[in-house]
């Protein structure tokens, strides 16, 4: 069988709009662009990549560096010092506006450029230009899984342009948000705007993020958990600029555009996205990259407020084993062990009573448990044995490590069913 997913992704090419925008005039050397060129890449969490048009195109990454390079400052300062420096409130304004928060100098949020300048000099402070576009470099490589380089052509030509970025900075100086000489930070900034990408590139960056951090094909943590939440958290409220809304009502995945004509946007768990267009739209976004994603996140139902199918009780059978003292009540669990699942469980087990001595809870189909799910579970059998009933788990996966319900009490772990059989007669096979 042939994978109808690239023939999908040719024919979302094909019905997107052509002609409408134009190349950007922000940077002078990105107005020579082909205005034409159009890819989609996607990447699954496995690190699968499915890849359609222009994907071999390179392109200056631009704004869609900020989200990394805020990672990375996250990482490198932590978020104590990350935080004090740049805000996390959307501005609802162009990212070029030369917006601080009133007293403080602190800009609103890391996907504007006054937050981006910020992220970029909190990388490594008082050092040089050179040595934060290798470390911004070396982090984007390591992202995309390849050695990715610097369009030098659009650096000078960003460069020799950046009356406004140099502003912004020598505002933040003022301001005392980093101590660095504010053309140094320009100068770093544009370095890491002008990174060489293609889709293919942005779309396993972008998995990345889906995946909690973790290079899908290299298998390298790149960014902690927290670090990735609160960076799509940042995507989702700022990643679009003054469209920021209409974008997550529209499309609803967290996202970031560049006026080079990229778009990146990240599905939880699931995939990275990225579509190149060069032709703008007023906010400096790609005319058919939006249109693309629109189209993506309603034919493949990517919306993170679509109101995921309910789950099942997790409670998928409970019998009684056995007679007398040897009876026991065998329940079966499977799927994940999140609040909405636990509490199903809680209040089957109030509204009808364990009545035999013995429980068992058998986790062998559970995929995953949550810290609440686990507090959850212990705390149940922490309240079944207060009421007298003895519990025991079979726990093959070691879904519930350590289990320590409290009150001293520790329920028996079996690793598996045929263990479990040994002790209690009767227990499924
Ligand atoms: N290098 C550009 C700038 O700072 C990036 C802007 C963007 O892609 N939105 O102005």
């Amino acid at each position: 069988m042939r994978s109808p997913l690239p023939d999908y992704l040719t024919e979302v090419l094909s019905v997107c709009s052509e002609g409408k925008g134009a190349t950007s005039d922000h940077i002078p050397e990105l107005k020579n662009a082909d205005p034409d060129r159009f890819a989609i890449s996607l990447v699954t969490a496995e690190g699968v990549t499915y890849s359609v048009g222009d994907d071999d195109t390179e392109f200056s990454i631009q704004s869609i560096s900020k989200p990394f390079v805020y990672g990375l400052a996250l990482e490198e300062r932590g978020f104590e010092r990350v935080l004090d420096a740049i805000g996390v409130e959307p501005s609802g304004e162009a990212f070029n506006e030369i917006s601080l928060q009133r007293d403080t100098g602190r800009p609103l949020n890391p996907m504007i450029n006054a937050g981006a300048l910020t992220a970029h000099a909190l990388v490594a402070e008082n050092k040089t230009p050179e040595y934060r576009i290798r470390a911004i470099r070396d982090l984007l490589s390591s992202l995309a899984g390849r050695e990715l380089e610097v369009d030098e052509d659009i650096a000078a030509s960003e460069l020799g342009a950046s009356f406004r970025n140099v502003a912004i900075a020598n505002l933040l100086r003022n301001y005392e948000i980093f101590p660095d000489d504010p053309d140094d930070i320009v100068a770093g900034y544009v370095g890491q705007c002008s990174v060489k990408v293609t889709t293919a590139d942005l779309a396993m960056m972008a998995a990345t993020l889906a995946g909690g951090g973790i290079q899908p094909r290299t298998g390298e943590r790149i960014f902690s958990r927290s670090v990735v939440r609160q960076v799509l958290s940042v995507m989702a409220t700022c990643g679009m600029y003054d469209a920021a809304g209409d974008w997550l009502s529209t499309v609803g995945i967290p996202a970031k555009s560049g006026i080079s004509g990229g778009i990146i946007g990240i599905l939880p768990g699931q995939l990275g996205i990225a579509v190149y267009s060069p032709r703008l739209d007023e906010h400096g976004t790609s005319v058919r990259g939006v249109e693309a994603f629109e189209r993506l996140s309603h034919d493949m139902n990517l919306h993170l407020m679509e109101a995921p199918i309910v789950s099942r009780s997790v409670l998928r059978r409970r019998t009684v084993i056995g007679e007398g003292s040897e009876a026991f009540t065998f329940l079966e669990l499977h799927g994940d062990i999140h609040f909405t699942n636990a509490e199903g469980v809680v209040r089957a087990l109030v509204e009808e009573p364990v009545e035999t001595q013995r429980a068992v809870f058998d986790l062998t189909l559970v995929r995953a448990v949550l810290p609440v799910g686990r507090r959850m579970l212990l705390e149940m059998i922490r309240r079944l044995h207060l009421d007298g009933i003895d519990v025991a788990l079979v726990d093959p996966e070691e879904q519930l490590p350590d289990p320590d319900a409290g009150d001293g009490y520790r329920p028996r772990v079996f690793t598996t069913l045929d263990e479990l059989r040994d002790e209690f007669a009767g227990s499924p096979e």
